[in-house]
């Protein structure tokens, strides 16, 4: 879970949609973040993400794990994330 980040788009547009989605679990609403980890992790593409508590079930991690993997993707300058 290395690999540089490609999110180099500019598609402000299709960006605001996606930041009013919610969590197809458990309905909260997401952030910006939270998208973002789902597309790096799981897909790029999807248009149903999951929030970071979700997620972490689903993946059987500790949410801190994936708030760390949040913090290093925006280290790495990923345009999927914002510092919060
Ligand atoms: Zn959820």
């Amino acid at each position: 879970m290395t690999a540089p980040c490609s999110g180099q788009r500019s598609s402000a547009n299709k960006e605001d949609l996606l930041i009013m989605a919610v969590c197809t679990q458990c309905g909260k609403s997401l952030s910006h973040n939270e998208i973002g980890l789902f597309k790096r992790l799981v897909n790029r593409d999807s248009t149903e993400f999951l929030c970071l508590e979700c997620l972490a079930k689903a993946f059987r991690v500790p949410e801190e794990r994936l708030k760390e993997k949040i913090r290093e993707y925006i280290r790495q300058g990923c345009t999927l994330f914002t510092e919060e």
